[in-house]
């Protein structure tokens, strides 16, 4: 993606409301061509219907959309170069799995010869042309969602939208069929916009990621950038875990800013560009692989914390450490189990010294 292209879908301040709901609340976004876009959010957030205005199925209640920079706000979903791949996946029980292919097809009035070969070449796209013949019954999970997947490309679609095309796929699966997914996606290179609850199918398979909170976009950006500089705490929650602490602004210099906090009596310190007021209410957020165990604390020193281990969760690769400071707040930190081995292993009520850099941390405003 380059961000120089003109974009392929153009969000512009659009808002749906039901009755006194705002479903979505004057959402703009701009998705370039080729993007594997992912709409992120918690349930109830505006996903779906942010989707069903992007197919057609809803209309907005004030704003445009435009695709290739004409309005098709008021257009009906069939004249869209869009096709979307519903989350019930939708296929027609009594059809075979290549007339559930060919459907939409025979409806475009397309010849059968061209038809045909359309539908092999899906069925191999996907990789199910053993299946052709069975009725939907008569597959897995797995392969019905290559079935609605298969269905949802037939017309070539410039965009496809996808509603949690994993959501009925176990873990396994799930996790096998997101590289699948992006492998595809980048083949065809067809535009994915793609709904999801699940913030780790996000960052392994988007391009970009517009979180979404209560009808909002809180955040645009690629999932390394959402992962290392959330914009607000609920950015910051939402991805990954991390620790957040409620600090004071102490000083600034330059772009180095102390701050104080009621979790412990150590300064803390971290980086920010924009100018801060002394005094001013903000949150240090600190990600638990940030956080280095050292043999001391330093009286005094920035960035340095003593607690006690009271828990500790295995979790084969990394162990994740819950740390409570003589405040009662509690810390996470996780360290590789390799490393573990390798050092003095840490167990439960060890007393530790916790330290992290002032760059690996990120202030937040609100
Ligand atoms: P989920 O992940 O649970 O599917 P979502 O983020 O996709 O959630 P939406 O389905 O878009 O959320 O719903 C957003 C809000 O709009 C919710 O509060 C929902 O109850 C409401 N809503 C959605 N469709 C309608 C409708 N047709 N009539 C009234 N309210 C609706």
């Amino acid at each position: 993606m380059s961000l120089e292209q003109q974009p392929i879908v153009e969000i512009q301040n659009v808002t749906k409301q039901f009755g006194s709901l705002y479903a979505v609340d004057d959402v703009s976004l701009s998705i370039y061509p080729g993007e594997f876009f992912s709409l992120l959010g918690a349930s109830g957030c505006g996903k779906t219907t942010l989707l069903r205005m992007l197919a057609g199925f809803e209309t907005p209640s004030s704003g445009r959309i435009l695709i290739d920079g004409q309005d098709i706000t008021d257009l009906p979903p069939y004249k869209r170069p869009i096709n979307m791949m519903f989350q019930s996946y939708a296929l027609f029980p009594h059809m075979s799995v290549a007339d559930n292919i060919a459907f939409g097809l025979k409806q475009d009035k397309m010849p059968k010869a061209e038809r045909d070969a359309r539908v092999q070449e899906m069925l191999q796209l996907v990789q199910i042309e053993k299946l052709a013949k069975r009725k939907p019954h008569q597959l897995s999970g797995g392969q019905r969602q290559r079935v609605a997947l298969a269905r949802a490309l037939a017309k070539h679609p410039k965009i496809l939208l996808l509603d949690e095309p994993l959501g009925a796929l176990d873990k396994k699966l799930r996790e096998q069929t997101q590289f699948e997914l992006v492998n595809l996606q980048e083949r065809l290179g067809i535009t994915f916009i793609v709904v999801t609850h699940d913030q780790e199918e996000a960052m392994t398979m988007s391009s970009r990621i517009a979180l979404l909170r209560e009808g909002r976009v809180v955040q645009v950006d690629a999932p390394r950038r959402l992962y290392e500089y959330p914009n607000c705490t609920y950015s910051a929650d939402f991805i990954g875990t991390i620790n957040l602490l409620d600090a004071e602004v102490v000083s600034q210099d330059e772009d180095l800013v102390t701050l104080k906090t009621d979790a412990f009596e150590q300064p803390l310190q971290v980086f920010h560009g924009q100018p801060l007021i002394a005094d001013m209410n903000v949150t240090v957020a600190v990600r638990p692989e940030k956080i280095r165990v050292v043999q001391s604390c330093q009286a005094g020193a920035a960035n340095q914390i003593q607690g006690v281990i009271k828990e500790i969760a295995y979790l084969g690769d990394v162990s994740i450490y819950h740390v409570e400071l003589a405040s009662g707040k509690r810390v996470q930190f996780t360290q590789s189990n390799i490393q573990a081995l390798a050092e003095q292993p840490l167990s439960w009520e060890d007393k530790v010294c916790l330290t992290w850099q002032a760059d690996a941390c990120t202030l937040l405003l609100e």
